[in-house]
């Protein structure tokens, strides 16, 4: 048993809204948990094994993303003449997922909630991660996403149709172990033929899936863009809304009756606009064109009310992968959705592991909670993309990735950029 004090910090706290100078956190690395935290100098009650001086370095929690899909990557959409690399069999599926994880990993991300996996091929990669045979984030799971026949996500997802064939289905996916259900409620961007605002799960199909869900314990998100398909699902009690286009006074209302939180995924809009001219099919770029603005203001709407916004960014969707992209996500919503530098952390901290109810033992450096932690050299109260740079990732109180220094970085810039874009 290996008791470190890591020293000399400056540690995010949520309740202060800042990062607060000359703090120290002690962790347990047989149990990964924090055991005392504080300012100044660790108390004598506790025998330290080892002190690690953190002078000049601000620490956060790890970063998690409430919505990622780990067997995607983000070229899968390109069309760029080549002849396609691309498969969707179980094995390339599985080898997308393990290198997914590593990325996200060594760029800070400690915990992802994956919400629509082909083959079901998250509940065994956190087995994996769990055995330490892979290295990655603690895995939220929900098996291949529910869609209609035909709908959203159908070519990787679990059909049904009916109230009847939802409670088995969920029955189905909760005995093979998922921790969350995920409905896709509505149309989308990347499945030709449909658009966001189609219904595709009706409000009794959506509220069964949450009947099942709930009376387990397990929490269910639900793809939803339009309006009406935004305000059918949190009607039917969701946890989660993913996207959101079209938040209005009413939609406002109804989330503070049930309590939903939003999950925006503004980075899978952004990165498709951005940069998908020349290899995203037209008729996806097309919807999101039509849609980006609408989304922007619809998570601004949502965020100035005051409702729980959780991050996750569909990592996975073209130009939006498992590195940098989860902390370009929390700038967007600096930039894009109004919020302040803290208040687009506690998305990525704190409402992630009340949304996905683990804020037991996640979501903020405090003492009974898992000592997963990011540490970086500058302020990102001061410039909230300090978070997209190299940083420390520490993992059960563990050092897991170290921040890779400039020279040693050159070498490794060009392939980084290619994988994401930019
Ligand atoms: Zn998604």
């Amino acid at each position: 048993m290996t008791k470190i004090n890591y020293t000399n910090a400056a540690i995010y706290n949520h309740d202060a809204q800042d990062f607060e100078a000359n703090h120290y956190v002690v962790v347990d690395t047989q149990t990964g948990k924090v055991i005392e935290t504080g300012e100044g100098n660790v108390s004598n009650a506790v025998q330290v094994d080892e002190t690690v001086d953190m002078k000049g370095k601000y620490v956060m929690p790890g970063i998690m993303n409430a919505h990622t899909h780990i067997t995607s990557i983000p070229t899968y959409w390109w069309h760029d003449g080549e002849e396609d690399r691309h498969s969707d069999s179980r094995e390339f599926n599985t080898m997308y997922a393990i290198q997914n994880m590593k990325d996200a990993i060594d760029n800070g991300i400690t915990y992802i909630r994956n919400v629509g996996a082909a083959y079901d091929i998250d509940i065994e990669i956190k087995k994996m991660q769990e055995k330490g045979m892979i290295k990655g984030p603690k895995v939220m799971t929900s098996g291949r996403a529910f869609t209609m026949t035909g709908g959203h996500g159908s070519g990787s997802g679990h059909e049904v149709d009916g109230v009847d064939e939802i409670v088995k289905g969920v029955r189905t996916a909760m005995k093979k172990g998922v921790d969350n259900i995920k409905l896709m409620v509505t149309g989308g961007v990347l499945k030709n033929g449909e658009t966001p605002d189609d219904i595709q799960f009706n409000e009794d199909e959506v509220r069964a899936a949450v009947v099942e869900a709930h009376h387990k314990g397990k929490t269910v998100a639900a793809h939803v863009q339009g309006a009406e398909g935004v305000k059918e699902a949190a009607r039917a009690g969701v946890d989660t809304v993913e996207h959101a286009f079209n938040i209005d006074d009413e939609t406002i209302k109804i989330f503070r009756e049930h309590g939903t939180t939003v999950v925006p995924t503004m980075n899978a809009m952004y990165a498709i606009y951005k940069y998908g001219e020349k290899t995203v099919p037209e008729w996806a770029r097309r919807k999101v064109i039509v849609n980006i603005e609408k989304h922007f203001a619809s998570i601004t709407k949502a965020a100035a009310a005051g409702i729980p916004i959780a991050m996750g960014t569909d990592a996975g969707t073209p130009y939006n992968g498992f590195q940098s992209e989860s902390a370009y996500e929390i700038q967007l919503y600096v930039d894009k959705a109004g919020m302040t530098p803290a208040q687009a952390i506690d998305t990525a901290t704190i409402n992630c592991a009340r949304a996905m109810h683990v804020d037991q033992e996640y979501g903020e450096i405090a003492v009974g909670k898992y000592a997963d932690f990011i540490a970086m050299t500058e302020n990102p109260m001061d410039d909230i993309s300090v978070i997209q740079r190299e940083k420390d990732v520490y993992q059960n109180g563990v050092n897991v990735h170290r921040a890779v220094t400039q020279v040693e970085a050159s070498a490794q810039t060009e392939t980084e950029m290619e994988a994401v874009g930019r």
